[in-house]
């Protein structure tokens, strides 16, 4: 392998334990943090997602609270949950598991979550702040991208990054976190016309489609960064990510396996944002 493997899962090692240390310091103060977590219906890759966040949440000292209701839920009630969470001073972060049943409204939904608490940074304000560079609390996934680089030491400043994929979990923010970091970005997706010309003119290029393998070590400029942000589940079994490791870990530079990647890191920054929404909130 001609690449450097970037290491999802033990640059999470260090943020969690960066977490850890904030949340001794924290309880000195006088306080706990706590996530709470709503689980509209019974989608089981959801609780499976729910139940990993309330593991992760304890090997930090985080406190952790799940509430389950039935897909059949009214609107009202699933809103008279999340504003009881927003009044409440003891929950300092909100995330609704994704995605809502039929029938629910997601929008509504979101925009119901006080945007000091919206650790999962779904809330219009907190979007708005992506662009206009204020404080707030931003999805975890373009975070992972980014910490990925900067904690491998990988340099963005001044590079001619590309994101594959202008979804609005992943490709749409990471466009404002990547000029941020003073990168030249361009934005591909699925009506690109030559997405090769594009991805070979790149020093780092950054793929979150949902289609697994699409990015072949052709479409790579040698010595490039590749980061891996999809997430998919071939027919064979497994989970396998949007860019075909193999081949392309013999051009690139340096390169995120998946899994090990982009996924690890999401547990450890939603703690993260939860320690930055406490501090929003006002209470430290
Ligand atoms: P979306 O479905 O919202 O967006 C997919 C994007 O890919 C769209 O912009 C689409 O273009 C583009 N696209 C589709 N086909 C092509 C193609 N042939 N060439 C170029 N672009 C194409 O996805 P998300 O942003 O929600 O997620 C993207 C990936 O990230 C998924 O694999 C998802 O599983 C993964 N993910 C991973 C997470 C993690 O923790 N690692 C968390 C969240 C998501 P268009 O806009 O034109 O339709």
């Amino acid at each position: 392998m001609a690449a450097t493997l970037i290491d999802g899962k033990a640059i999470a090692e260090v943020i969690r334990e960066e977490v850890k240390t904030e949340v001794i310091q924290m309880k000195k103060k006088g306080i706990t943090p706590k996530l709470n977590v709503l689980l509209v219906g019974d989608d089981p890759a959801s609780v499976v997602y729910a139940r990993a966040k309330e593991k992760s949440c304890g090997k930090v000292g985080i406190e952790f609270e799940l509430k389950t209701m039935s897909a059949f839920s009214p609107i009202g009630e699933v809103l008279a949950i999340i504003d009881a969470w927003n009044k409440e001073p003891g929950v300092h972060g909100i995330m609704i598991e994704m995605p809502l049943p039929e029938g629910i409204d997601k929008n509504l939904v979101l925009e119901a979550v006080d945007p000091k608490k919206d650790v999962d940074g779904s809330h219009p304000i907190n979007r708005g702040y992506i662009l206009s560079g204020g404080e707030g609390l931003f999805p975890t996934t373009p975070q992972s991208c980014i910490e990925l680089l900067t904690r491998t030491g990988l340099a963005i400043t001044g590079k001619n990054a590309v994101i594959v994929g202008r979804g609005e979990t992943v490709g749409k923010p990471l466009l404002f976190m990547l000029l941020k970091h003073d990168a030249t970005v361009t934005v591909c997706h699925s009506k690109t016309a030559d997405l090769a010309y594009h991805t070979k003119q790149a020093d780092i290029v950054i793929v979150a489609v949902g289609r697994a393998k699409m990015v072949t070590a052709d479409m790579i400029k040698p010595g490039a960064v590749v980061v891996d942000a999809g997430i998919n589940f071939p027919d064979g079994g497994g989970i396998c990510g949007d860019v075909d490791f193999d081949s392309v870990k013999e051009v690139a530079g340096a390169i995120s396996p998946v899994p090990g990647g982009v996924g690890s890191l999401t547990a450890v920054l939603v703690q993260k944002n939860l320690l930055k929404a406490i501090k929003l909130q006002g209470l430290t």
